[in-house]
């Protein structure tokens, strides 16, 4: 068994990485950037106002104001303000020459036609300065930053709307266990639908990997082992769900090494999730989750979503926040690291939600996150400060 930062170390250091792709700016939400992107031109990229209003001296911010012309966006100002002149000016104008601040209209007074008045007692410049914000040629993304919406406005501002970004991982999802069937099909007696396939492949698609359900396997060695061939040959990582621990039709791991892959590890010190394989061959990189459909998202979520974000070289850190226990939690086994279902409280503190243990799938969909008990500890009193894993 191996701690669940040895698991890390292990996993992350077996990830191969994925080759790089040109996409649509507007399709590249979720993907890896593959390339520093430089910013083409200062931004701004001239002297800009900051609200609606008057562009004017400050010296002359006393006195009444002849409005000498007004300057919409995006035109270049035709007179250049004098003393006791000003210009109406609109939010993202270009500041006229002679002007020093921009007051905003609502600090103003029409005191007749084309003559105002500032009515404030003081006020900032309002101008944005030519390259205050980014400088030409800077680098503005870097490579391994993944794609959200304000990053495909800054790739829009440069122009750069083909952006190079990793090619998402081919992750082939197998379930297995003779219980399984299919989640549009009744169950017959003591059978139950696969929910992990899909759980998996939602996963793995929101981490911006490509998800190939290969459905429910039979717990029969001659079948696993079809699907390990066919899915090493086809995909760049294998995921195995369920048949990895200590039961009579366990065949995953063994039909895995017959295979030539090297399992690196076959256990992990975490709760739910201690049965999770790891392995690599030439083909392929596999894991092994545990059937339970909470240590099966648990330990994809500790391991395997790292792995695939490492594959298309982003450096993945989870969000955890740290806050007060609301109620006291306890259990008996501290052997291992334990991750508990919660909600964080208006108020601010962990609230365990409602949880009988690793096949209780409903625990999670009420759950904002994942209380993590260090290895060791067996109680944490309420108030106590914990670590939530936002999920
Ligand atoms: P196993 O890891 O194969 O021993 O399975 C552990 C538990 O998880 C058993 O109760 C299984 O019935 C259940 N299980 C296994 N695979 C799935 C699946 N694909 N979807 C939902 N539950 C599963
Ligand atoms: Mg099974």
């Amino acid at each position: 068994m191996v701690s669940l930062e040895e698991a890390l170390e292990i996993v992350l250091g077996s990830s191969r990485r994925v080759g790089a792709e040109g996409v649509d700016a507007q399709l590249a939400r979720g993907r890896v950037l593959a390339e520093d992107v430089a910013a083409d031109a200062d931004v701004p990229s001239f002297e800009r106002a900051v609200f609606d209003g008057y562009a004017c001296r400050r010296a002359d911010l006393g006195s009444e104001l002849a409005v000498v012309e007004t300057i919409r966006a995006g035109v270049r100002p035709e007179k250049t303000v004098g003393p006791r002149q000003c210009a109406k000016i609109m939010t993202g104008a270009a500041v006229p020459p002679g002007a020093d601040c921009v007051i905003m209209v609502e600090l103003t007074r029409e005191v007749a036609a084309n003559r105002i008045r500032f009515t404030g007692s003081a006020t900032g410049d309002n101008i944005r300065r030519t390259g205050e914000d980014i400088k030409a040629g800077q680098v503005v993304l870097h490579a391994g930053s993944l794609i959200r919406a304000q990053h495909i406005a800054v790739l829009c501002s440069f122009g750069h709307i083909r952006p190079l970004v990793a090619r998402r991982p081919r992750v082939a999802v197998v379930a297995t266990g003779d219980e399984l069937v299919e989640p549009s099909a009744k169950p017959g007696p003591f059978q139950i639908r696969n929910s992990n396939g899909r759980q998996l492949a939602a996963q793995i698609e929101a981490v911006g990997a490509v998800a190939r359900d290969y459905g429910a396997f039979a717990d029969v060695p001659a079948e696993i082992d079809d699907v390990v061939k066919q899915a090493a040959k086809d995909n760049d990582v294998v995921i195995f769900s369920g048949g990895v621990s200590a039961g009579d039709f366990d065949f995953v791991p063994e039909i895995l090494r017959q295979n030539k892959v090297r399992l690196l590890f076959e256990k992990i010190a975490v709760k739910p999730g201690k049965p999770t394989v790891f392995g690599v061959s030439p083909d392929a990189c596999f894991f092994g989750l545990p059937g339970n459909p909470v240590s099966s998202f648990v330990a994809f979520e500790l391991l395997v979503k790292p792995f695939l974000y490492g594959m298309m070289g982003h450096e993945y850190s989870p969000c955890c926040v740290q806050v007060p226990l609301g109620e006291t939690v306890e259990r008996k086994d501290a052997e291992r690291e334990g991750w508990v279902p919660a909600t964080i409280s208006e108020a601010g503190t962990a609230e365990p939600v409602e949880y009988h243990g690793s096949a209780h799938i409903l625990a999670l969909c009420n759950a904002g996150g994942l209380i993590s008990i260090p290895v060791g500890v067996a109680r944490i009193e309420s108030g106590a400060m914990v670590c939530v894993r936002l999920i």
